[in-house]
């Protein structure tokens, strides 16, 4: 198993329990790793990542047929039954006969200046993870095109206090006046930094 974020780990527990060998290589940078508190997740509202992933290896452990290795699988071939694995600052080649990628996927951040230092802890990208902590305070929100456009009105949910940023995307008429209509404020020039003063 190549990543050991939620989706491996769970998937590592189900084949351990259904008497798997299974070798989980992970690199041990999830997603959420800028984030403090991981929320929304039955039972464990409001936990960290970190806690998150050692008591789920904690319980996976109890399994006697799973191991975990620290790593980055920098290549892969062979083919079904017979894959070979290099690790990263490795010479050995670890072989599996199924092999099951549970990578996750990287958040491509917008290219404005500070964006990077901000996000997770008051720049986020998932309303039903952190809009509870922010409720009624004041969000902008990036919304530089059509497919983004829809999370302002989601937002306004979780709070009235809403500016929408496009960062100098071109809107049509119709889609300000739809954001005039609910009584969100506008900005419709470029953003050339963010900071944070919380
Ligand atoms: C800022 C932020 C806040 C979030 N808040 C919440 C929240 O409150 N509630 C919620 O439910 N979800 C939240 N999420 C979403 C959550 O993080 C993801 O849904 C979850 O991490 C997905 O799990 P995953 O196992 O697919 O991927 P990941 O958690 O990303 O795990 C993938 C693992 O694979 C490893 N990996 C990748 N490539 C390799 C390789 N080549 N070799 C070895 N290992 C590799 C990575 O290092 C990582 O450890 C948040 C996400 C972000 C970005």
């Amino acid at each position: 198993m190549v990543g050991g974020g939620p989706a491996g780990l769970n998937a590592a527990l189900v084949l351990a329990r259904s008497r798997r060998r299974v070798l989980v290589i992970d690199k041990e940078m999830p997603r959420n790793h800028v984030t403090k508190e991981s929320h929304g997740f039955l039972t464990r509202d409001g936990i960290t990542p970190s806690e998150f992933r050692r008591i789920a290896r904690e319980q996976i452990l109890k399994y006697p047929s799973v191991l975990f290795q620290s790593g980055v699988v920098s290549s892969v071939t062979g083919g079904d039954g017979d894959f070979r694995l290099q690790l990263e600052s490795s010479e050995a080649t670890v072989r599996s006969r199924k092999l099951l990628f549970a990578t996750g996927m990287k958040d491509v951040l917008p290219d404005i200046e500070g964006i990077s230092e901000v996000y997770g802890t008051s720049a986020f990208v998932c309303p039903f993870c952190d809009g509870w902590e922010l409720r009624d305070r004041q969000i902008s929100v990036i919304a530089p095109n059509d497919s983004n456009l829809h999370y302002v009105k989601m937002i306004s949910g979780w709070t009235k206090r809403l500016t929408v940023l496009t960062n100098a995307s071109l809107l049509t008429d119709e889609q300000r006046a739809e954001i005039n209509i609910h009584g969100i404020a506008l900005v419709e020039e470029s953003i050339q930094r963010i900071e944070s003063h919380q």
